[in-house]
This record gives structure tokens, C-alpha cells and sequence, in this order.
């Protein structure tokens, strides 16, 4: 995929892990398809309501991103964007800080000025959480893309050295972690896996 856009809520996955990533990428073309035609759709249909701009889709062939913002709060003379998440846990991931990352770079590539923080809402607690985005973060964005736009059929990635990742992980029915481990032991060597079973 190495001339494609990376799509920001695909950091997220890749973040989290990206065996994962590429079995949505690689295997789950029609999810992949959906996504895409609701992306447009939404894009068409975007909105600004007070100091609030709904659904904001940006591109940037220098960075290698793509993504729709949900939420752009333009209170206060700062540009802020909203990424909405559902936290059963009562907060967000680290991986949930990458994707904002990429929407704080993808906003400053298209407003030309510095966006140096986000912030995360969460449906359960009703809480907004503001997120400084620092030169970690940044990195970890440049990193995340040069990997998943060299990431091809042939190389999957391996499993998560973090088994609880994979209790909630989609994914699991295709990657199958727990029958890996309990069939072909050599091949989860050196991940958590390896013991569990
Ligand atoms: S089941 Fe585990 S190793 Fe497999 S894709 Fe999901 S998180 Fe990664």
C-alpha cells in the first residue's frame, strides 16, 4: 500500500496492534469499502453549528494522512479537534492519543499554524479530556505510518506480547491466538502467549 493515504482511525488499530491492522486491511474489504463511502457521504454533509465545525475531512499527501475529524472546537481563538470515543473502562487508550496526534497534524499541515492539543470525549463519563500533543506523539505518528504503508500481504505482523488486548480484539476470530498457541507453540514463542496455555 505504500502510495495510499493512511486513514487517522487506521493508527488507532495499527497502535493497538498491528497483526490486527492488517487483518483489517488485508481481509475485511467490504468493513473497508463501508467506511470509505460513509467517510464521503459525511464529508459531504458536514456542518458548522456555533463554534463547533461537525465532521471535518482532511488530507495531506506530505504526511501521508488522511481523516475526518468529528469535532472542531474553534472556541477561544484556539483550534481544538474532538475525537468522541465509547470507554467502557471510564477512559481512553494510548493508542486513542495516536489518532489524535495524527488529526492535530493533519489540521496544522491544513491550517499552517501549530495545534498543540486535542482532546478526547467520552460518551460514558460524559467527560472531556484535553490531550497536549508533544514530539513523542509526533514521532509515534511518522513511525506508524512508514510501518503500515510497508506493511504487504505477505508479512503478517506477529501476535501482541499483551494477551488482554486480544480478549476484545475483533480480530481474534481471524488471528486465533489461543488455538496458535495450543496447536503450533513455535509460532507464539516470545509473545505473551507463550505459557498461557
Ligand atoms: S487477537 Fe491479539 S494478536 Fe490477534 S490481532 Fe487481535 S490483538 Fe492482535
Amino acid at each position: 500500500m505504500s502510495e495510499e493515504l493512511v486513514n487517522v482511525s487506521d493508527l488507532n488499530q495499527h497502535a493497538y496492534c498491528p497483526r490486527r491492522y492488517w487483518y483489517l486491511h488485508f481481509y475485511d474489504t467490504q468493513g473497508r469499502n463501508y467506511e470509505r463511502i460513509e467517510g464521503k457521504t459525511k464529508h459531504e454533509n458536514q456542518s458548522e453549528r456555533g463554534n463547533w465545525l461537525n465532521e471535518l475531512y482532511l488530507e495531506s499527501e506530505r504526511l501521508g494522512l488522511k481523516g475526518k475529524i468529528d469535532v472542531l472546537d474553534l472556541e477561544n481563538g484556539r483550534t481544538v479537534p474532538v475525537e468522541r470515543k465509547r470507554a467502557e473502562s471510564g477512559d481512553y487508550y494510548k493508542s486513542d492519543e495516536v489518532q489524535l496526534a495524527g488529526y492535530c497534524m493533519l489540521l496544522e499541515d491544513h491550517l499552517d499554524e501549530p495545534v498543540r492539543q486535542g482532546a478526547i470525549y467520552l460518551y460514558e463519563t460524559d467527560q472531556r479530556m484535553h490531550v497536549p500533543i508533544t514530539e513523542d506523539h509526533r514521532e509515534t505518528v511518522r513511525e506508524q505510518i512508514d510501518a503500515m504503508q510497508s506493511m504487504t500481504v505477505d508479512s503478517i505482523p506477529p501476535f501482541t506480547d499483551n494477551p488482554k488486548k486480544c480478549e476484545a480484539c475483533s480480530a481474534r476470530e481471524y488471528c486465533l491466538p489461543e488455538e496458535t498457541a495450543r496447536l503450533e507453540p513455535k509460532k507464539v514463542r516470545g509473545t505473551g502467549w507463550e505459557g498461557r496455555i
